[in-house]
């Protein structure tokens, strides 16, 4: 029987360059394979044409390149452009180039489903199938990256973790993923043009204070009720508001970071005064801003955007208290632009 072969993109420089030592090669061919993997994008070993016809050969014996393909490519009228991604054990995840004027925002997933059930979302219908690898996710930004310049002549300026998954569910390999992609030797990105948007994991939340991250945070909040917010995100049962407030003041006396909370208002589920005076209550103990999106409806179901009025209402209320507040227009609607669309039907 043969041995499985391993992931060589698993290994570090350091690791790569030890197991040409173990093989009685010199160390610096690890750096070469290195660069290779990370800096050229090789997905083959026998294009790594510095390297010897037997090392190459030697490289195969003992590895394989794990590496995503944009299986399908989807571009919206609006520029938006959506990809399904195919990993090597055949899942697939999705990854999303978003256009404006001013930048170009990729919006990344963590997870091959999700295990949370959020009942507006449609990657929560897949579950949870297992963990995006770091180099997994930090292949769909490269690859965004390549869209990004062949399209729109410029690199990619913004990353958000939004797509499939709940990243906190998966810190150790979002962390990885964004230290490869701000590193000198991933992309060199700003970690202050990276926003991990979570549904709210308050021990997470708190971790990642304690590990000083310099990236941006965001909440898909929705509601600043607990009876409504568990209505349409079942977890909030087990982590209720109260305990994600106390973790995202724990976060701000830390970081001093101004937190982004997501909020999609739907008609006759949170689109009453109430609901607005609940949110401001909820996060007025720190400077904050709220994101308004417009909703992809994934389906015929419950969920339906708000009218404009509520819409306004939310907007005179929350600038009234100081709260900044931007209203995002839905992006690639006549695409499956939802999250968990188009992996659904792949
Ligand atoms: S909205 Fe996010 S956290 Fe909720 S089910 Fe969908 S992917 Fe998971």
């Amino acid at each position: 029987m043969h041995p499985v072969k391993k992931d060589v993109r698993a290994l570090t420089k350091e690791q790569l360059r030890q197991f040409f030592e173990s093989q009685g090669e010199k160390a610096f061919r690890g750096n070469q394979v290195y660069e290779w993997l990370w800096i050229k994008s090789a997905h083959s070993f026998d294009v790594m044409t510095n390297l010897s016809k037997e090392v190459r050969a030697m490289l195969e014996a003992h590895f394989v390149i794990n590496h995503i393909k944009v299986d399908q490519m989807q571009r919206s009228s609006d520029g938006t452009i959506k990809n399904a991604v195919r990993l090597h054990d055949d899942l697939v995840v999705e990854s999303v180039l978003i256009p404006t004027s001013k930048r170009t925002t990729a919006c990344v997933s963590s997870q091959v489903g999700c295990s949370l059930d959020c009942k507006f979302c449609a990657t929560a219908r897949l579950k949870r199938m297992r963990n995006l690898n770091p180099d997994e996710i930090y292949d769909q930004v490269v690859a965004i990256d390549n869209e990004s310049r062949l399209y729109f002549d410029r690199p990619l300026s913004n990353i958000v973790f939004m797509g499939m998954g709940e990243p906190l569910m998966n810190y150790n390999n979002v962390l990885k993923a964004v230290a490869k992609i701000t590193s000198k030797e991933g992309l060199r990105m700003s970690p202050r043009r990276i926003t991990i948007s979570t549904s709210g994991v308050p021990k997470m939340i708190k971790k990642l204070a304690d590990d000083q991250v310099k990236f941006k945070l965001a909440v898909s909040l929705h509601s600043a009720i607990d009876e409504v917010r568990t209505s349409i995100m079942p977890f909030n049962e087990n982590f209720p508001l109260s305990d994600l407030r106390e973790a995202l003041e724990y976060w701000y006396q830390k970081t001093k970071s101004r937190i982004t909370y997501e909020y999609v208002v739907w008609k006759g589920i949170n689109d009453q005064l109430k609901d607005v005076k609940a949110l401001i209550n909820f996060c007025k103990f720190a400077p904050s801003k709220v994101n308004l999106i417009e909703y992809n409806p994934i389906d015929d179901g419950d969920f339906k955007q708000a009218d404009e009025e509520a819409i306004d209402m939310y907007v005179r209320f929350l600038e009234q208290n100081g709260i900044v507040v931007t209203v995002r227009r839905s992006r690639g609607k006549d695409i499956d632009a939802a999250c968990g669309q188009l992996a659904n039907k792949s």
